[in-house]
């Protein structure tokens, strides 16, 4: 392999879609050619397009909460409190040890929802923007304006933050309607915004297991509604796992219609639905297979961090694509790989060289021991390794 910044090629190194070793060219920014290797040897190192990381908060990463959660509502209410007493050089702190984290998985692309509200005003989005540019060379930070349970965008004053945040360098909208009194129209008040703005939408919706309490099939009808086809993402929607299969079938045609894009969390919904006094029963998560099958992109996030929600975690994609395939069953690599790495499941000659090198000998053995020592490559040039 050739090093000191721009790489030329990779010999003998093994695929995530197909058996065999291969030898990958590289030219410029590009990957130039794909081709079966002449050797036999076993390969030492496993390339992949490089991670994307669809749903993160790196603002209350790493938040050293007082204790852990007993419910997806008392860690909101937690995080509320203690959210209160960050300054932007915390919140700036917490989101870059995140980010070099991610860099150090492997990951080009994070999306991180930052909190917006009444009581903090700019200051998550400031810190965030903050460690961004830390690490711009590394990664590309997405930042959702996140409206949290404190922010219903129904409200004048959260429409008028949110907006401010997105004039400060958020690039899409989001929020937590099953927070707010009415779900509904607080969501089409997010969607009227959006549309209003002409940007994106990633929002955190039916993230309970209530089929009384679901919003999730007039959010879409709302966003066909207003023209939003394309520019939508559900972030959680598990209270699918709970409906009936024609209902499930109904509302999934629905959301590939509307191009949709389903964001599953496979840690966290494991971790925080069906918590209680007892085992879990249901597992929370939305039906990955069933969504996949109806033609859904469906993407995985690992969301919180060591924070008020979930006591664990390190925002690695290949994390969850092995809690993934435990928990919805998916065998096949192919939307394990599109799932973390931004709809792309193999790497293919032509397009731009974004890759990660792993030192495993295929996509199940770095399933199976979720190796560190990896190699991010951007636009054809090596990435200065970060410390695991
Ligand atoms: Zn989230």
């Amino acid at each position: 392999m050739s090093g000191g910044g721009a790489l030329r090629n990779f010999s003998g190194v093994a695929l995530g879609d197909r058996p065999g070793s291969f030898d990958i060219e590289l030219r410029g920014e590009k990957i130039a050619s794909i081709t079966p290797s002449a050797g036999d040897a076993p390969a030492e190192w496993l390339v992949l397009p490089a991670f994307v990381n669809f749903h993160t908060h790196a603002n209350r990463s790493f938040a050293a909460p007082s204790r852990r959660p007993v419910s997806l509502a008392d860690a909101v209410a937690a995080s509320k409190f203690e959210r209160a007493a960050a300054s932007v050089d915390d919140v700036c702190a917490r989101a870059g040890r995140l980010l070099q984290r991610a860099v150090a998985h492997g990951t080009a692309l994070i999306r991180t929802h930052t909190d917006v509200d009444a009581a903090t005003g700019m200051r998550d989005i400031e810190g965030v923007l903050g460690a961004a540019a830390g690490v711009a060379d590394a990664i590309d930070v997405e930042i959702v304006a996140f409206a949290n349970a404190a922010a219903d965008p129904a409200r004048v004053e959260t429409r008028e933050l949110l907006a401010e945040a997105l004039r400060k360098g958020a690039t899409l909208l989001g929020a937590v309607p099953a927070m707010y009194e009415r779900p509904l129209a607080s969501a089409e008040a997010l969607l009227d915004l959006a549309a209003d703005l002409g940007v994106q939408v990633d929002v955190h919706l039916d993230e309970h297991l209530d089929a009384a309490a679901i919003v999730l099939e007039q959010v879409v009808d709302a966003s066909m509604e207003r023209g939003l086809e394309g520019r939508v993402a559900i972030s959680h929607g598990c209270v699918l796992s709970v409906l009936q299969d024609a209902a499930v079938a109904r509302i999934l045609d629905k959301m590939a219609a509307a191009r949709i894009k389903l964001v599953v969390q496979p840690a966290l919904n494991l971790y925080l639905q069906d918590r209680g006094d007892r085992s879990p029963r249901r597992r929370g998560l939305a039906p990955v297979q069933e969504a996949l099958r109806a033609g859904v992109e469906v993407r995985f996030g690992s969301d919180n961090v060591r924070d008020w929600f979930f006591p664990w975690g390190d925002a690695d994609p290949l994390d969850e694509a092995y809690v993934g395939a435990l928990a919805a069953h998916i065998d096949a690599p192919e939307p394990l790989l599109a799932a973390v790495c931004g709809g792309r499941s193999g790497l293919r000659a032509g397009e731009r060289a974004d890759l990660v090198l792993i030192p495993a000998r295929s996509f199940d053995d770095a399933l199976a021991r979720r190796p560190g020592g990896r190699l991010l490559v951007r636009r054809g040039r090596l990435v200065p390794p970060r410390p695991r």
